[in-house]
């Protein structure tokens, strides 16, 4: 029965979308390329925008300049072609008993003469406007009235995302109303058959899902189409988060891990002897969330957020130390050169009297060092390889890798970070930190199928930074403010926009504007250090380098330096054009002073003429510190679909569902998710049943067999 059942379903919804009553050949070429519509079940899941109230007639005497969209009735009384070349337009007369409604076409011309017949009467639908005092639409949408469409008019009529070229084949956002209403003919009860779990239906007091799908499009009222509303995206989220669930819960049944079942010599000897501070909190407990995984004998997939400065690289130092005591090898992948160099630098310092060999290893390493490097990885004399993309070449091969750190997650897609996985027969182990929080909404839905860690305490002893925005023309107070910085002994950052590293615009204003720094702070009173993307790996090293010895003062760089570097002396950070940085990115800057036990400034610096949402975000950056407080107000400023690195992931496409907006119900649906997974993994109880059946029918035709 149930077999039958679920082929006729599948048969049904996955028809090609031209075997549908009024699509056809060419009309499907045309929904496919501009819908994505291939088959009924997308045509059945593009939802109207909104509705139209059929029983709604605006009398043309009424419509006023405010009117927007309006419906009207009448008769065609005359239609002329009228102008020539690009004023020729095809115009034509509607009237009704209080007056007279011009429409007007520019397109289509050809095709619209044909169909319109003088003396028919007319329900027209489209946006009102005046030319001349006289009322007319544009571009409307006509449709004769029958005997038999005069009456069956009285739902509210659905309006659905449409385009130029499907208009021109009379596919405009009212007509494919009639494609979905062709589509419910032969669409019922079963073929939409209910999904949620009772228990859930009951407690929400959900309508049905064929109800429901039939009510979002063809609602006889407004509490209808709500309702219709209320089901479905509750259902998009929750069979989303379930998925996520499923999957958490099977990798850690199934994946076979390392296991690091002991804390060992080095991680001690270096906790007790060199270990330059006490922990934060945070940072004690993500590493028992770490040592956990490691030992639990499957493999860890674990996302670290923390904040800007929250200490990530302290937990991945002592991360790989424990996975050398187990006789593992590790590795730190970290998006820049400069940065990994960094880690490098500091790591090998804080290691220095320890018998662990670490290594560096990027793309500008020189033949000689990499094929030490590369043999050093592969007969496991190396117990800790830092580098940047360079270590998930193929020609790097690990004697026994048991952990992988990828420091600044969004800089790496999904796909490198696998590339890593594959270093070892059995996964290594794997940590990824973020480079700056994101919203929890969003960590749940893109990274849903990871577990995650979250840093959410500083270390102690730091001051907040104090934020200011400043208008260009205060800059010489501005350089004042750093001279006098200086002076107590500090250093500045003044970072210009330099996005894309190639814009030639951009180079030109970092040069014109270090000539003007140089000019503030003549030698050899001061000392400026200049990085930037075109210069060569070893210059920029030498630079960065001088700066953090505190050879220079002042550090005049492009965005490179954004990620990770650690100054801690370091107390000013001007932002040049900071209209042009996103939140994110700005937080992430300013996250480079703060480090030591001064007080630190950011100052914002920007023309007079900048958009009311720039000036939004400067707000944001002057009000708060708070790294995961910032993130939340850009999901909201942005939406979701412009978040770096969640693009392709595909998780993020709801159709009724807004990660920003519908925060309270994506928690809910995680836990009845979480709680179902924890009671009936199987999703084998009856209760459960349906939940089964759908995920295994999502899953395509290859699952099938497995439906019993
Ligand atoms: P992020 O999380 O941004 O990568 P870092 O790991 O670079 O931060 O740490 C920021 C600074 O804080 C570094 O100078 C580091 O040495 C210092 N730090 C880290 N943990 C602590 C701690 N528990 N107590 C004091 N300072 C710490
Ligand atoms: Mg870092």
């Amino acid at each position: 029965m149930y077999i039958a059942n679920i082929n006729n379903t599948a048969t049904i919804l996955l028809n090609p979308i031209e075997y549908l009553k009024g699509v056809g050949p060419q009309r499907a070429d045309l929904l496919k390329k501009e819908l994505g519509i291939f088959t009924f079940k997308d045509l059945l899941e593009l939802f109207p925008y909104r509705h139209i109230d059929k029983t709604q007639i605006t009398k043309i005497a009424n419509i006023t300049e405010g009117t927007e969209y309006v419906q009207v009735k009448g008769k065609l009384t005359q239609f002329d072609i009228v102008g020539e070349k690009r004023g020729r337009r095809l115009v034509a007369y509607l009237q009704d008993d209080t007056g007279e409604l011009e429409l007007v076409w520019f397109q289509g011309i050809n095709w619209i003469e044909k169909t319109l017949s003088v003396g028919s009467q007319y329900l027209v639908f489209g946006r009102a406007g005046f030319f001349m005092n006289q009322p007319q639409i544009t571009h409307p949408e006509m449709e004769i009235m029958t005997a038999e469409t005069a009456g069956a008019k009285s739902f509210l009529e659905p309006i659905y995302p449409s385009t130029e070229k499907l208009k021109a084949r009379s596919l405009s956002g009212r007509q494919i109303g009639k494609l979905t209403f062709n589509l419910f003919t032969v669409l019922n009860e079963r073929e939409l058959e209910e999904n949620l779990p009772q228990p859930i239906l009951d407690k929400y007091k959900f309508i049905s899902r064929y109800k429901a799908f039939k009510q979002i499009h063809f609602p006889v009222n407004a509490d209808e189409y709500y309702a219709a509303v209320s089901r479905l995206k509750f259902e998009e989220i929750f069979i989303s988060q379930l998925r996520l669930g499923m999957l958490r819960f099977e990798r850690h049944r199934f994946s076979r891990g390392l296991v690091f079942n002991k804390v060992g010599e080095l991680f001690n000897t270096f906790y007790k002897n060199y270990l330059p501070f006490q922990l934060t909190g945070a940072q004690k407990r993500v590493l028992k969330e770490i040592r956990k995984d490691a030992g639990s004998g499957r493999q860890m997939n674990r996302l670290l957020q923390g904040d800007v400065g929250s200490g990530k690289t302290m937990v991945a130092l002592l991360s790989m130390l424990i996975a050398a005591d187990n006789g593992f090898q590790s590795c730190l992948m970290a998006p820049t050169e400069i940065l990994a160099q960094q880690h490098y630098n500091s790591i090998t310092k804080l290691l220095k009297d320890m018998a662990i060999t670490v290594r560096l290893h990027t793309g500008s390493s020189s033949a000689k060092t990499r094929r030490e490097v590369l043999q050093m990885c592969e007969n496991g004399e190396m117990h800790i390889l830092i580098g940047t993309h360079a270590v998930i070449e193929n020609t790097v091969q690990f004697k026994n890798l048991g952990l992988a750190i990828v420091d600044e997650q969004h800089r790496f897609g999904v796909e490198q970070r696998s590339k890593l996985w594959k270093k070892n027969e059995v996964h290594p182990h794997i940590l990824v930190m973020t480079a700056t929080p994101i919203p929890r909404t969003l960590a749940l839905t893109a990274y849903g199928d990871l577990d995650y860690s979250i840093m959410d305490e500083m270390p102690p002893g730091r001051h907040p930074i104090t934020t200011v925005h400043r208008y260009e023309y205060k800059r010489p107070q501005v350089m004042d403010f750093i001279k006098d910085e200086i002076k107590k002994g500090r250093q500045a950052y003044i970072i210009y926009p330099l996005i894309e590293e190639s814009a030639k615009m951009d180079f030109e204003n970092l040069m014109k504007g270090y000539e003007e720094v140089k000019a503030f702070f003549p030698e050899p009173a001061y000392w400026i250090s200049m990085v930037h993307g075109r210069m060569k790996a070893a210059q920029k090293e030498a630079n960065m380098q001088r700066f953090v010895k505190g050879e220079t003062q002042i550090m005049v760089s492009t965005t490179v330096i954004e990620v990770g570097v650690d100054v801690p002396n370091a107390s000013v950070m001007v932002i040049e054009s900071a209209e042009k940085f996103g939140l994110p990115q700005m937080h992430q800057l300013r996250g480079r002073v703060g480090r030591g036990s001064e007080k630190s400034f950011c100052v914002l610096l920007t023309s007079t003429k900048i958009s009311a949402e720039a000036r939004q975000r400067l707000k944001i950056m002057c009000e708060t510190n708070d790294g995961f407080k910032i993130a939340e107000k850009d999901l909201e400023m942005r939406g979701p679909g412009d978040i770096e690195g969640t693009k392709q992931s595909g998780v993020l496409d709801f159709k009724l569902a807004n990660i920003v907006n519908d925060k309270a119900l994506l928690e809910e649906a995680k836990d009845i998710a979480e709680k179902i997974i924890e009671n009936d993994p199987g999703l084998s109880s009856p209760e459960n049943y349906r939940l089964k059946n759908f995920l295994q029918l999502q899953k395509g035709k290859t699952m099938w067999s497995k439906i019993s």
